[in-house]
């Protein structure tokens, strides 16, 4: 019998619903309308696509993206759903070829555009079909209310009336209360249902660095990863123009995209970065509306977003294929200068509103403590429970956890107690930095003993530093002119020479962090990824029609050896199994026999709707039995992201192995190992600072995420 659920692995290949997947495709189904209100790359589409295949009729999408409506036909027919669409953009030959198909009642799926739909055509081919299922997808156009109102969306309404016994899903990102009441009335809800989703994308790792030299961290950037395809957004045409220009130069792969572009060159562009032709893309915000691609694997904002809304939309573009991917935003407060100097053109309302958009985004970007999935989930209105998402440039800080900074400390607080405590910590830094300042200089402050002994940090780490200090009342401000001087526990721990924890702050310039390689076989990846290119070339298709990027990581990370386990590779349904199942097999089965690898068997997991992400293959791996050093050999990792891995594998309710493995990783003595245990056991696994604290500090943090493995493995 067909059910969701069996329409979602055997037409779709995935082992689980996203959340709320499920929810609203039962409502549906049970004939009731429906707002859903998912993040980009929640998987809307398939909320529509799977009750397509069980209703008796015709389901129909509206949809403004006549870019996206083509992509997704082409993935439709190549999962072996019939559907077509009906858009100006179709020789009238095809357009009356569709229209047959949807009289005959050959097709389960019709997308159109809105203004397609109001035609007399369409009327009455709709009159001679049995309307099953409405959908209007990125309904938020039919609101005044929402950032990109539609006029013709609202004649919506009036189909709504034309068939009344037509069930009717809305579906949008956009999710403001205001947007929401908006669609429900105009859509007519009585008893409909809203669900809304996490706005969380767990996948994404979001960073915010200080721009300072903007074309050179980009450089850098993009050097780490030079087969990924990414979008980087900026300001202006002219910074588009320019950047795509330099990074041509430099010999990347990339075109630009903006407004001002003449529009056959702009769609071409566009083109060839869906068809993994061109890797980057450099774009006006303009760009990412109507495509789709999901591996695009790093989104650079190479200037400041207007508005935390736009911000989370543009790296929601990232990533949809549920694999890691990298967001970085380059901030400075020069670009908040520029934008303020647009704002203040602006009037009234339309100037406040601005206003608080950019506001609220300066205190996000200027945070550097506090997980960043917190403020940006708190906009949509959602409160992130979890203290360290583990995923995001605050809560992966090396610096978050405490270090030894006595000695610069020392510096510090000594250097302004020889100034006479009469400076600011601007002045301080220079005389540490032995900065040839005239003010430095006039005062004679050269000469002290502790000018130039604190050249080894960086003016914006000093800087911190004081920071630091000043809260953990070593130091105070006073004054208009923030004139620090030394406290009296600031005396007492010069004098007594008092341990001092605290942070150094990552020189941008010196350790960025790279974030991990994604954990699978890169070699033979390569290879399934040009046989997936040939073939889409072949047939005229994107690549990602084909397989995505993900399924070509299941297949290196597994090595399936034969069909039935190319099967259960996430995005491998029968349609896709017949036509390309083979072709695939072929070339893993090639790989393997020359290196001697052998199948991993891919287990299903607890419907955990991530449940591919790579700590889950490496849990799975780990269980089967493979060493952690042969696993980091594997990856090409450390140790320690295995034992991270395994961490998450472990903290998402998995069991582990118990493993004399993960003991013998430990430098513990038994005794310490005993201490460790027994703390976590007391005081829960799931923060390690309390433990640090409950074992006086005695027992590294490295050491305890060790321990906590073990601990876990120990549980059942
Ligand atoms: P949205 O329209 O919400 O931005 P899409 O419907 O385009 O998102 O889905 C994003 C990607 O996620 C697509 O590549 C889709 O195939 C994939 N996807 C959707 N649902 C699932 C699922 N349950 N398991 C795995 N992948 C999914
Ligand atoms: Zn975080």
């Amino acid at each position: 019998m067909l059910t969701p659920a069996s329409i979602l692995k055997d037409t779709f290949g995935y082992d689980n619903f996203r959340p709320l997947q499920r929810e609203v495709i039962e409502n549906l189904l049970a004939g009731r309308d429906t707002l859903g209100i998912m993040p980009t790359g929640g998987g809307k589409s398939l909320c529509y696509q799977i009750p397509s295949l069980l209703l008796d009729g015709l389901t129909l999408v509206v949809s403004p993206l006549i870019a996206l409506m083509k992509d997704q036909v082409e993935q439709m027919l190549a999962s072996g759903v019939p559907a077509v669409m009906l858009n100006s953009s179709l020789p009238s030959s095809e357009y009356q070829k569709n229209m047959d198909l949807v009289r005959d009642g050959a097709v389960k799926l019709l997308y159109l555009a809105p203004e397609t739909l109001l035609t007399p055509r369409i009327f009455s081919l709709l009159s001679q079909t049995k309307l099953a299922l409405l959908t209007i997808d990125e309904a938020h156009c039919i609101s005044e209310w929402g950032h990109d109102f539609r006029p013709e969306y609202r004649q919506i309404t009036e189909v709504r009336q034309r068939y009344p016994k037509a069930t009717c899903l809305a579906l949008t990102a956009t999710a403001t209360p205001r947007v929401r009441s908006d669609i429900k009335s105009s859509l007519n809800f009585a008893q409909s249902n809203e669900f809304v989703a996490s706005f969380n994308r767990e996948n994404l790792y979001i960073e915010v660095a200080p721009k300072n030299d903007a074309l050179g961290q980009t450089l850098r950037f993009l050097e780490d990863r030079k087969d990924q395809s990414g979008i980087i957004y900026c300001f202006s045409r002219r910074q588009v123009d320019e950047l795509a220009g330099y990074l041509e130069m430099k010999g990347f792969s990339v075109r630009p995209y903006h407004a001002g572009l003449e529009d056959g060159t702009r769609k071409a562009n566009q083109e060839v970065f869906i068809r993994d032709d061109v890797q980057i893309i450099v774009a006006t915000i303009a760009f990412g509306m109507g495509i789709n691609k999901p591996n695009v694997r790093f989104v650079i904002h190479f200037d400041l977003p207007k508005s935390i809304e736009g911000y989370y939309q543009e790296i929601g573009r990232a990533g949809r294929d549920d694999l890691p991917a990298h967001c970085l935003l380059l901030y400075n407060y020069s670009d908040v200068s520029k934008q303020r100097y647009f704002i203040n053109q602006k009037e009234g309302n339309e100037k406040r509103v601005a206003s608080e958009h950019l506001d609220t985004l300066v205190r996000y970007a200027e945070d550097e403590i506090n997980c960043r999935r917190k403020p940006l989930l708190a906009y949509f209105g959602e409160i992130y429970p979890t203290e360290n998402c583990g995923n995001c440039d605050n809560c992966t800080s090396e610096a978050r956890e405490l270090t030894d900074i006595t000695i610069p400390a020392q510096k510090f607080l000594s250097c302004v107690k020889r100034t006479g405590e009469r400076f600011g910590a601007v002045h301080i830094t220079g005389v540490l930095r032995g900065s040839t300042r005239k003010k430095i200089l006039n005062y004679g402050h050269n000469k002290l003993s502790t000018y130039g002994i604190g050249a080894d940090l960086s003016r914006k780490q000093w800087k911190h530093l004081a920071r630091q200090l000043t809260q953990m009342g070593y130091l105070a401000k006073e004054g208009e002119y923030q004139v620090l001087h030394v406290t009296q526990e600031g005396m007492d721990a010069l004098r007594n020479r008092t341990e001092i924890m605290g942070r150094i702050q990552e020189d941008e310039r010196q350790s960025r962090k790279v974030p991990e390689k994604l954990d699978y076989d890169q070699a033979l990846f390569t290879i399934l990824r040009q046989k997936r290119k040939e073939l889409a070339d072949e047939a005229g298709l994107p690549p990602y029609v084909i397989f995505s990027d993900k399924t070509l990581v299941e297949m290196s990370a597994y090595y399936p050896q034969s069909l039935d386990s190319v099967l259960k590779m996430s995005g491998v349904g029968q349609a896709k199994l017949s036509r390309y199942g083979e072709i695939f097999l072929g070339e893993i089965k090639a790989y393997c026999e020359k290196k001697g690898f052998q199948e991993k068997e891919k287990r299903s997991y607890r419907g955990r709707s991530d449940a591919n992400s790579r700590f889950m293959i490496v849990g799975e791996i780990y269980n089967a039995g493979e060493s952690i050093q042969s696993l980091a050999e594997r990856y090409q990792v450390k140790t320690g992201t295995i034992v991270n891995h395994l961490m998450r594998f472990a903290a998402a309710g998995n069991p582990l192995k118990k493993g004399a493995d993960l003991q013998s990783l430990t430098s513990l003595s038994p005794d310490e190992q005993r201490r460790a245990t027994r703390a976590f056991d007391e005081l829960g696994t799931e923060f390690l600072k309390p433990v640090f604290e409950k074992l006086n500090g005695e027992i590294s943090y490295d050491e305890l995420k060790i321990m906590r493995l073990v601990t876990l493995s120990q549980q059942e």
